[in-house]
């Protein structure tokens, strides 16, 4: 809903029955936005509960408030908890400059930060402000603390794997391509699929079905829904990307109470939605400098320790070549206004600095962290004597396994001039190597540690529909699953968890080629949808079982094999297809240099590239890009405390299983699923 209407709602619930019964109008302040998010507020019902916290998790109040006449302002504000007014410091912000178009000039944000209820049970709480006239106004919203149930052990250290995109169709394509099939059963199972337990998880947003990565992510380790494109924060009314309501993560919440480490590893740049949705508060996902700023200074706070991918533009200074760090994606607090003030006061956050010019890179470094530059650097690093560990493989995302491996290939055989080369990072790391350094350093922490791990381009080349391209991302994903499951089979006190954010693209397995590559390639040549798609198209017992050979590097001698697995995309913008692997990835317009050649010569978008067969396939969608969908994505577990992750489950439900199993102990499946579970005894907040 947006605020204007749910100011018109909430008003006209607020007017006296003498307003109503026609008498003149009593005027009053109102309140027009109220978090953290509610239905209590938005459409006056008590359920369902939108926000959740556990024991003590710590969060923001705010609210927007009006007053009836542009000559009024507003003078005071207070929020109370079940009737209990709160002892912590309130800032009232006014709306005169910065704050979002349609909001009154007059109007004004009232805060306060950091607060947290240790009750379990469901809550009211309210805000009561007054206007210059002496007018009140009271509203209310309700919020959940959720019970720690008394479990058995407690599992000490958490991983979450994150396949960007991956739903069913991208699992079962790497499953047929890496597993093989013989007559109907899978040959060599993915290390996802070995997992004892599955689940479907649902994955809206705060504001809609379609989510991107952003709150796909913090639904997982903050436990509440966030808009899209908003990382560790709720909504609010004003146009400061880094001053939104925060809500603690699993990560700062795990920190502060027991110590834990916190490592994040993608093959994306490192400031990308993913892994900044673990550690970062912001509402703009795009504000790079900010949120790799943030990563240092307020490594405090989140315990980061290892941070591991692509993304080196933001760390080096705005004069040096491939630098992208600009104030106008940066922030700064003013520790004087106690709007921000109290983020720094009450959170313990850094103020944040407009600092282009930094060299973070050394600011790393100096803060104790190891760095490495490519895989050489990184095999290098003995973790024995690494206690922090700082990894950038490429100026934004890494390249993606088909080209990695590629480049690697070419390297054995004297051949240069792959794609690593024209990227100018010839010696990048495979997701399982950087997997295995973070696990390695991490397990040397004392109390335990939160390991986030993204195969990132899962999800950016389902949105490229470069069919080969995501398809190897998900075998190199699994792969460092296979590790990840090591890991924990062989420590016995570790969760882990599979997962996505959402699918991407609508990725559909349609079939299987109808002819060898040759004759592919000539039906190609010679064009047309009725070469190119009726001569080649198997569906149903034509479609066989593709059968893809594995090289001793764990990926396919080659893609382009005869009677090949073919895959169709349900969310797509316009292609040409061809069915064959592309030589070359699309354009990445976050790589610094992607105008210049050799990055200039590579495919703009989807129609530019296979134009050569004539065989456009039209999209539903507009833009050049296929796009995220709302369908449910898997979720698979390993380890103590795995069976909790069963049934459909709303993505901010992993969040508190994850939190039992840590902090209340594993509650073994007689405990979940016996009747009357759950009511067992509630342990206090420890
Ligand atoms: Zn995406």
């Amino acid at each position: 809903m947006s605020p204007r209407r749910a100011f018109r709602r909430y008003s006209l619930f607020l007017l006296p029955a003498a307003v109503l019964a026609g008498a003149p109008a009593l005027a009053a302040p109102t309140v027009s936005r109220l978090t953290p998010p509610s239905e209590l507020f938005a459409n006056n019902r008590p359920a369902p509960v939108i926000a959740r916290f556990l024991p003590g998790q710590r969060f923001d109040l705010q609210a927007t408030l009006r007053p009836d006449a542009d000559s009024k302002s507003i003078v005071s504000a207070r929020f109370a908890i079940d009737g209990k007014p709160l002892d912590v410091p309130l800032s009232l912000r006014d709306c005169a400059s910065g704050c979002l178009a349609g909001i009154p000039k007059n109007a004004a944000i009232a805060s306060l930060r950091a607060i947290s209820v240790s009750q379990p049970g469901v809550h009211t709480f309210s805000v009561t402000a007054s206007q210059s006239d002496g007018q009140t106004v009271t509203a209310s919203g309700n919020f959940e603390v959720m019970p720690l149930l008394a479990g058995g052990r407690k599992v000490r250290n958490i991983v979450i794997l994150l396949g960007d995109g991956m739903g069913a169709a991208q699992r079962t394509a790497a499953r047929i391509v890496a597993g093989g099939y013989a007559q109907g059963k899978v040959i060599t199972p993915l290390a996802m699929d070995s997992f004892p337990v599955t689940g479907l998880v649902k994955t809206a947003s705060l504001n809609s079905v379609v989510t991107d990565s952003s709150p796909g992510m913090t639904g997982y380790v903050s436990g509440n829904k966030n808009n899209n494109n908003e990382e560790g924060v709720f909504p609010d009314d004003t146009s400061d990307p880094f001053d939104n309501p925060r809500i603690e993560y699993l990560s700062e919440y795990l920190h502060r109470t027991q110590g834990k480490a916190l490592g994040l590893v993608t093959t994306a740049d490192v400031f990308d939605a993913t892994p900044a949705g673990n550690a970062v508060h912001t509402s703009n996902r795009g504000a790079g400098t900010g949120i790799v700023d943030q990563y240092l200074d307020d490594r405090g706070l989140t315990g980061l320790t290892v941070l591991m991918g692509g993304g080196r533009k933001w760390f080096l200074p705005a004069a040096t070549p491939g630098s992208a760090r600009s104030e106008r994606n940066d922030y700064a607090f003013a520790p004087d206004t106690p709007h921000t003030g109290e983020i720094v006061r009450r959170w313990g956050a850094a103020p944040g600095q407009l600092d282009k010019d930094r060299n973070l890179l050394a600011d790393f470094q100096a803060a104790g962290f190891r760095y490495a530059a490519d895989k050489t650097a990184l095999d290098a690093i003995d973790p024995a004597g690494t206690d922090r560990l700082l990894g950038l493989f490429a100026y934004s995302n890494m390249n993606v396994a088909l080209d990695k491996i590629d480049g690697r290939r070419g390297k054995a055989q004297g051949i240069n001039g792959r794609v690593v080369d024209d990227y100018g990072f010839p010696d990048q790391p495979m997701l399982d190597e950087m997997t295995d350094k973070a696990l390695a350093v991490l397990e040397r922490q004392k109390k335990g540690f939160v390991l986030l791990v993204e195969g990132a381009s899962i999800d950016k080349q389902a949105h490229n529909m470069d069919t080969e391209r995501w398809l190897l991302d998900t075998i190199e994903f699994d792969r460092t699953i296979r590790r990840v499951q090591e890991f924990a089979r062989r420590r016995g006190d570790t969760l882990v968890i599979v997962t996505a954010d959402h699918e991407c693209s609508g990725a559909a397995l349609i079939g299987g080629s109808r002819v060898s590559d040759a004759r592919l390639q000539e039906l190609v040549r010679e064009g047309g949808t009725a070469n190119v798609r009726d001569k080649v198209v198997g569906i149903y017992e034509q479609a066989g079982f593709p059968k893809y050979r594995i090289a001793g590097d764990g990926y396919p001698e080659t893609t382009d094999i005869d009677y090949r697995l073919l895959v169709g995309y349900g969310a797509n913008a316009d292609r040409h297809e061809d069915w064959r692997s592309n030589e070359r990835p699309l354009q990445d317009g976050q790589q610094p240099f992607v105008k210049q050649e050799p990055l200039a010569a590579y495919p703009a978008n989807a129609v530019a590239r296979d134009a050569a067969g004539q065989f456009l396939v039209t999209g539903q969608v507009p833009g050049e890009s296929a796009v995220h969908t709302a369908t449910d994505v898997p979720l698979s577990a390993f380890g103590p405390g795995a069976w909790a992750f069963t049934g459909v489950m709303d993505n901010t439900d992993v969040f508190f299983r994850v939190a039992q199993a840590t902090l209340g102990g594993v509650i073994l499946p007689e405990g979940l699923f016996a009747p009357g579970s759950h009511s067992g005894k509630r342990t206090p907040r420890q």
